[in-house]
């Protein structure tokens, strides 16, 4: 673990200007962190090292090349040694490209429109300078997410998050957004560290590393079947990603935990035909996962179709509070008519419409 995150900032951008909503609050320090940062090579090893703990064997460095099947059932996979590991079932948690649910037919390879591309960096940051630029207290952390024109006007977010003595600047846009606009995320990164609301609190730190991947942002529009005989599918590998709520690692955890409970049950029964491993998919709607990608499974779409969604609201909020604050001798009144009048020109019944579909992500 990084830094226990006690504080969440959401702003809202244009060029020059930003609205920013905090939640600070004690409580999401109590017991178990609600949420904190990490540096996935730390906590990957460390997480693996659980899994052996808990009597799991780890094969590192071997790539799986394929799936060896008995019919129409999986019954292990092929590795790039060259040998065969049999299996009872074979869970896929290999990750958005997921080869092994290609594989075992289940999906497709995915659409440059259902991926998104992210790329972040990590800056080097001494610990009390980044005490001092979020104003925290020592050991504890904050993250950040833009909206608005930091965007470039792709569909988006970019993010910043404190850890312990460094911090994690990125972007995540779709991949058809960047092959449209030509534009290489590196690029964009480079813009985004010229923001206002991003350029004095990284200032004086040294990029120490940069890395882009994948997230499978197509929800459960793009999900694919998640068992089959013999086969149980996982995490980024299933589209197991809340991109509204900024979530994944959590439900790839849930799931893959969720999918080992089913295999246990499957090998007690000593059935692994796709009807056992079904009640995996039950596991999955009963809890927080599928009910919440559910909800938020159109509001891409419904930001999509307001092109300038993303561009409009922002600067809108960003018109609205500057009026609030402004003091120029004029009575309230007339910043109150001047606020009326933006409203208006957009249309208030077209704006609550276009707002509408927010909710579930608010
Ligand atoms: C820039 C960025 C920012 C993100 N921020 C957040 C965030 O703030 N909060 C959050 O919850 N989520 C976030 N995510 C999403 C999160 O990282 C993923 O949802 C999560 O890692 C999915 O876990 P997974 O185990 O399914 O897949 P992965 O973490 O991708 O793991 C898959 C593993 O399988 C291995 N693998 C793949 N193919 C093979 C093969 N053939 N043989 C052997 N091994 C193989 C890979 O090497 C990898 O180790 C972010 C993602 C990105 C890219």
């Amino acid at each position: 673990m990084e830094r226990p995150i006690v504080e969440q900032r959401a702003v809202l951008a244009t060029e020059d200007s930003f609205v920013s909503v905090a939640c600070r609050s004690r409580k999401f320090l109590e017991g178990v962190p609600n949420a904190f940062t990490i540096l996935r090579t730390p906590f990957d090893r460390w997480y693996a090292k659980k899994a052996e703990e808990a009597g799991a064997e780890l094969y590192a460095g071997v790539t799986v090349r394929g799936v060896v099947k008995d019919g129409e059932r999986i019954v292990g996979v092929k590795t790039s040694e060259g040998d065969e590991l049999s299996a009872s079932v074979v869970l896929a948690c290999d990750g958005v490209n997921s080869m092994l649910a290609q594989k075992a037919g289940l999906r497709p390879e995915l659409k440059p429109s259902e991926v998104a591309l992210g790329a972040k960096e990590v800056l080097e940051l001494p610990a009390e300078k980044i005490e001092d630029r979020f104003a925290l207290e020592k050991g504890e952390g904050a993250v950040m997410e833009l909206l608005g024109s930091t965007s470039l006007g792709m569909l988006g977010y970019a993010f910043l998050y404190t850890n312990k003595d460094s911090l994690a600047l990125g972007v995540g846009c779709k991949l058809s957004d960047y092959q449209k606009k030509g534009l290489r995320p590196s690029e964009h990164l480079e813009a985004l560290k010229k923001h206002p609301a991003v350029r004095k609190l990284i200032e004086g730190s040294k990029t120490v590393e940069y890395s882009s991947h994948l997230i499978p942002e197509g929800g459960l529009h793009s999900m694919p079947p998640l068992a089959r005989d013999g086969f149980l599918v996982a995490g980024d590998a299933a589209q197991m990603v809340n991109a509204a709520f900024r979530e994944g690692s959590n439900l790839a955890m849930t799931a893959g935990r969720l999918a080992g409970e089913t295999v246990a049950e499957a090998k007690a029964k000593n059935d692994f035909s796709r009807a056992a491993l079904s009640t995996y998919e039950e596991k999955l709607r009963a809890c927080y996962l599928m009910p919440d990608l559910e909800e938020v499974q159109d509001l891409e779409a419904a930001i999509e179709a307001v092109p300038d969604f993303l561009e409009f609201y922002p600067r809108l909020a960003c018109d609205l509070a500057r009026l609030r604050f402004t003091v120029d001798g004029q009575p309230k009144r007339e910043h109150m008519k001047a606020a009326w009048a933006m409203l208006r020109e957009r249309g208030l019944l077209r704006m609550a419409r276009e707002l509408w579909p927010l909710r579930k992500a608010l």
